[in-house]
């Protein structure tokens, strides 16, 4: 497969070739399709860092957000601030031919009392939620369309942010689309995934 043949617009296409990547990595060819032509469609991926996952997600938040509205629809989770830097840094990469602008929800990486204007959103569970409290919220979660929650196995085993994941998950519609990639499925983070994405595609490698 290529990537023409995936449902990508080709100001992505150029970021995508930007980036170094000539032909869609197994996981892409999977997950992509799925994702971006049922934007109702829950999705559960068991995947490693090194496959290509990032690129995965980031590609599929890039393709939904409208660049014309200048406010968060698409928010990912990670579970340390390192990498929720790293993912910024691909979706800035694969979105630069586009108006698309991504804000950093990492602690001390953003001014409290402005808006955020920036489609999509990426950082730490913490920071998400201090920026949807009530009275002070920074951006409305009710124009969120995709959820994306990276490494869910270490965020809820190792971080304990499975609750908070939670709180700001009911803050938002309820026809998100939700993405949960992991690259362990033990019993708890199963249970976690099946509230989290219901009614999912799966897609194990
Ligand atoms: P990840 O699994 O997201 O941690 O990505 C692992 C590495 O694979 C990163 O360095 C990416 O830049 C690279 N990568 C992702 N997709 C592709 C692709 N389609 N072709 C070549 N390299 C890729």
């Amino acid at each position: 497969t290529k990537f023409e043949e995936l449902p990508i617009h080709e100001h992505l296409l150029k970021g995508i070739y930007a980036a170094g990547f000539t032909k869609p990595s197994k996981i892409q060819e999977k997950a992509l399709p799925l994702l971006i032509a049922n934007p109702a469609q829950n999705l559960i991926g068991q995947s490693q860092s090194g496959t290509g996952k990032t690129a995965a997600f980031a590609l599929n938040m890039l393709s939904r957000v409208d660049a014309a509205l200048m406010t968060p629809q698409a928010i990912c989770l990670a579970p340390s601030r390192e990498l929720a830097r790293q993912i910024q840094e691909v979706v800035d990469k694969l979105g630069q031919f586009t108006q698309i602008k991504t804000c950093l929800a990492v602690p001390n990486s953003w001014k409290r009392g402005v808006r955020i204007e920036q489609q999509i959103v990426i950082g730490t569970p913490g920071t998400l939620q201090e920026m949807l409290r009530g009275g002070t919220r920074h951006f409305d979660p009710k124009m969120i369309k995709v959820f994306v929650l990276d490494e869910a196995d270490q965020m809820i085993q190792l971080q304990g942010l499975g609750d908070q994941t939670f709180r700001i998950k009911k803050a938002l519609p309820e026809n998100v689309q939700n993405v949960l990639f992991s690259a362990t499925f033990p019993e708890e983070v199963q249970e976690f995934a099946k509230l989290f994405a219901p009614e999912a595609n799966q897609l194990f490698l």
